[in-house]
């Protein structure tokens, strides 16, 4: 690797880190609005729009890379604040998390706690959001593969993706479920019909 690549991975990672740090204050800005701390915000975000089988206090744990009592702190805080309610789940051991009424109401109004970050990229072009959207997500599998990341249903973490199937740089991947190229403006990082690769 020469020197000069070496640098760009440093800067790239440098900014990334800067992302993520302004990120951080985003979210820390939007929580402290609704008298919520970061982590309680993700938690009510991810219960409004994940389905029964996740709304779980040790499935957000894993998504949120946090330890299940951190986790478990956050969700009792949460329904001491009436924004979400325990009830026995589908195996009638493990309790399902399902927001209240005013719940639900914050999570609409946290909805888009990023917007400025949504704008900023809205403002590139598509060909340079896929192919960063692209970028972003083989470096997720990457880091899922090392252990960093531990919850992820991205196209590039699935059995059913076979890389480099199309000679189309649009759309080089194909989807063995869907049975069709995957266009990279297409990738997916939150797929329902995920499984994970071996
Ligand atoms: S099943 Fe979903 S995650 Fe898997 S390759 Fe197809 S679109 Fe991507």
């Amino acid at each position: 690797m020469t020197e000069h690549v070496a640098g760009l991975d440093r800067r790239l990672a440098d900014a990334i880190e800067r992302l993520g740090n302004g990120l951080r204050s985003l979210s820390q800005h939007s929580a402290r609005a609704q008298g919520l701390s970061p982590l309680q915000q993700q938690a009510v975000l991810a219960l409004a729009r994940q389905p029964e089988s996740r709304r779980q206090v040790n499935a957000l744990a894993a998504e949120f890379d946090v330890t299940t009592p951190t986790m478990s702190d956050a969700v009792s805080t949460l329904e001491r604040k009436g924004l979400l309610t325990r009830s026995p789940g589908p195996d009638g051991r493990r309790r399902l998390l399902t927001l209240t009424e005013r719940g639900s109401a914050v999570a609409a109004e946290l909805a888009q706690w990023d917007q400025q970050v949504v704008a900023a990229l809205a403002a590139l072009p598509e060909q340079d959001r896929a192919t960063t959207l692209h970028t972003l997500l083989r470096v997720i599998g990457e880091l899922q593969g090392q252990g960093v990341v531990s919850v992820v249903r991205t196209c590039t973490t699935c059995r059913f993706f076979s890389p480099d199937a199309h000679p189309d740089p649009a759309a080089p991947h194909h989807c063995n479920l869907m049975q069709k190229p995957l266009r990279l403006a297409d990738l997916r990082i939150d797929c329902a019909e995920h499984q994970q690769a071996s």
